[in-house]
């Protein structure tokens, strides 16, 4: 089991961090990894921070997760003798951290500034290809510092994401134990509950989300940190991403561009909850309620974008067996399940 050293979640903490890296033994050089708006919205914090603790430090900052990019970090740790990697921000920084940290060999920490997705605690990294976004298997972070009153400055939008990337455990999973029953792989109990517990956590936060907005925040927050463990627990990314999350992938293909990961992952989960005979209205309901997309418009996908991204799921992971294996779904059949589940 690969598991994230240390935890810190709390509420405007931020000039705590200096701290948080004494507490770790870290006495030297580090390298900041940030996309240029969160440099500009944290630099001073963070540097004010450090500076207390009497720790050196340099700012990359990144606009893309791409392997040229990764590269360029690569040399720059090479060139310098960083004791730690911290990844702040939301997808990308936090991606790029990653994987330098595993090339490197350079242990990382991840500073969410947004809950847009598991990433921030889970040992996997998306890295965009030449052709198709890859999953590459990282490290997780020795160290998760999660600041709330920032992450619930984010825009809306990126904590619906998050949600859709929870509530996708649930169909996640239930590929898994599909799995599991129609070809012997391997199925982890405890890893599946974790990350189905996780997800259940979005039914009560849906109902009193706006009335308080931080307490929900950092709920979430902390469902996605044990998505991430339950990934880490298995040993693959498995109890986190099933069909929905090939159906998501296929979008990165034939759609680049629109809607992020987790609103992509929240309207598979719908119509792969359907598929799996689960309750989907209960879902979609409560995608509703936390203001996630719902509809394939709404993140300006097109009916035959989503037809195509359901039809060539099953060969983004060919190894990783889902619903989709067993069900074979031709064009009407997915223009009905589509209609039936008002996603369109
Ligand atoms: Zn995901």
């Amino acid at each position: 089991m690969e598991l994230p050293g240390r935890v810190l979640i709390g509420t405007d903490i931020i000039q705590e961090f200096g701290n948080f890296l004494t507490d770790l033994s870290i006495t030297n050089n580090i390298l900041f990894v940030s996309g240029p708006k969160v440099h500009t919205v944290l630099k001073d914090k963070l540097e004010t921070s450090l500076n207390s603790s009497n720790l050196n430090f340099d700012w990359k900052i990144v606009e893309h997760a791409t392997n040229q990019i990764i590269d360029e970090v690569s040399l720059l740790c090479q060139n310098n003798n960083y004791e730690i990697i911290v990844g702040v921000g939301g997808g990308k920084s936090v991606d790029v951290a990653k994987l330098t940290s595993y090339n490197e060999n350079i242990p990382f920490i991840s500073v969410p500034t947004s809950a847009s997705h598991d990433g921030i605690s889970s040992p996997f990294a998306s890295i965009k290809g030449l052709e198709r976004p890859y999953s590459f298997v990282a490290s997780p972070p020795i160290g998760i510092f999660a600041d709330i009153e920032i992450i619930s400055q984010a825009p809306d939008r990126l904590l619906s994401s998050g949600c859709g990337d929870l509530i996708a455990k649930i169909t996640a999973v239930k590929d898994w134990e599909l799995a599991h029953i129609e070809s012997g792989e391997r199925f982890g109990n405890y890893a599946a509950s974790l990350a189905y517990m996780s997800s259940q956590i979005l039914f009560d936060q849906s109902l009193n989300f706006a009335q308080n907005r931080i307490d929900s925040v950092r709920n979430i927050v902390e469902a996605l940190i044990s998505t991430g463990v339950a990934a880490g627990i298995a040993g693959s990314s498995r109890p986190c991403s099933g069909s929905e999350h090939l159906i998501s992938h296929a979008l990165d293909v034939i759609s680049p561009g629109k809607g992020l990961h987790g609103e992509k992952c929240g309207i598979s989960t719908i119509l792969m909850s359907k598929l799996h005979d689960l309750d989907w209205q209960n879902i979609r309901n409560t995608l509703v309620r936390l203001n996630c997309p719902t509809k394939i418009d709404e993140i300006g996908v097109t009916l035959d974008e989503m037809i195509e991204a359901i039809n060539i799921a099953p060969t983004i992971r060919p190894d990783r067996y889902t619903i989709l294996n067993k069900i074979e779904l031709d064009r009407e059949n997915i223009k009905t399940l589509l209609s039936e589940t008002k996603c369109i």
